[in-house]
């Protein structure tokens, strides 16, 4: 089969993965084998790729938003059958036994597995996958629509529960890319007054269409306070910009795996009155669950942008340089 590698982490425009030829792999105990359909591209793969994240093994395939279908099921395994379309995210697996997983918070195992950092993941004709960890997708998503709320979208979903934004309250989103324009369907769709932050016009418009209240710069001012917000937007130096913009006890939670450092905080300006500055590690497959349901129900629909799967380290230099808006999506 062939597939991506990360061959030399580095800047995307010098060409940091290789398409290589390799076996096609069997599933071992409890494992299925995904054809894989398509796959989005996160933001999280040109971390890696560019070397953000260091590997965790070398020639790592990268990909954690696979949907395709089972075409092979290893020993012991019984949950789906041949045929069956399933989605592969980026928690591959955890331990069961820490005590994260024990008190049901196994987004923080101490022993995770990472698709597409520890094991082989979506950029390719055909991955592996724990079964326990696929998911099953409801049938109103197409294959291209599940791919980007397979990370994305489940990812902003946690960080907007992590937000604890009140019924009807106003929640600001810096960064307005692949996780944030469904985040924000979401919080739209459950009453939120959702102001944005963005640079990029693709990023406003798109903003703007699915209704945001306003559609600021970046780093702006906000024209009210907020009652939460999320950062999308890998940029530490927006995190005080973010907590200005905070009512009182309100929380900033910041989505990504990766952020440039963290200025120097105001005390007084930044964090009293309560303010909180979380991070959103991961999730929980039951995160997954409920979002993958509610997006069925609520409608989310992705914007996105299709690469064939040879021309992934294009849709990698477009994301790196804001060059569309929505998710990027590569198709077998
Ligand atoms: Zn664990
Ligand atoms: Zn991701």
């Amino acid at each position: 089969m062939r597939a991506w590698v990360v061959e030399t982490p580095g800047p995307v425009d010098a060409g940091p993965l290789r398409w290589v030829e390799r076996r096609l792999p069997e599933p071992g105990p409890g494992q299925v084998r995904v054809r894989v359909s398509c796959c989005g591209v996160c933001r999280t793969d040109l971390h890696l790729a560019e070397g953000d994240l260091a590997p965790r093994r070398s020639r790592t395939t990268p990909g954690h938003e696979v949907v395709g279908s089972v075409d092979a099921v290893g020993p012991g395994a019984g949950r789906f059958t041949a045929g069956e379309r399933v989605g592969v995210a980026w928690l591959g697996r955890t331990d069961g036994t820490c005590r994260f997983c024990r008190r049901g918070d196994e987004n923080l195992c101490t022993d995770p597995v990472f698709t597409g950092w520890d094991t082989d993941g979506g950029y390719a004709d055909a991955c592996l996958v724990d079964e326990r960890y696929a998911y099953r997708l409801p049938e109103a998503l197409d294959d291209e629509q599940a791919a980007p709320l397979l990370c994305a979208g489940i990812i902003g979903y946690r960080a907007l529960r992590c937000a604890d934004v009140i019924p009807g309250g106003r929640l600001g989103i810096y960064g307005f890319g692949g996780s944030a324009h469904l985040t924000a369907q979401v919080a739209l769709a459950q009453g939120l007054e959702v102001h944005v932050f963005t640079r990029g016009e693709h990023n406003r418009e798109l903003a703007r269409d699915l209704g945001a209240a306003s559609v600021s710069g970046a780093a702006d001012e906000c024209p009210v306070p907020l009652d939460g917000a999320i950062l999308f937007a890998p940029a530490g130096e927006l995190v005080p910009v973010a907590l200005r913009a905070l009512d009182r006890g309100a929380t900033l939670a910041v989505a990504g795996i990766w952020l440039s450092d963290v200025p120097g905080l105001d005390y007084a300006a930044e964090m009293f009155h309560e303010r909180r500055l979380r991070s959103v590690t991961a999730n929980t497959r039951q995160d997954g669950e409920q979002f993958l349901r509610l997006a069925a129900r609520l409608g989310v629909r992705a914007t996105t942008v299709t690469y064939p799967m040879h021309a992934a380290p294009v849709a990698l230099a477009d994301l790196a340089h804001g060059r569309f808006g929505g998710a990027a999506v590569l198709v077998n």
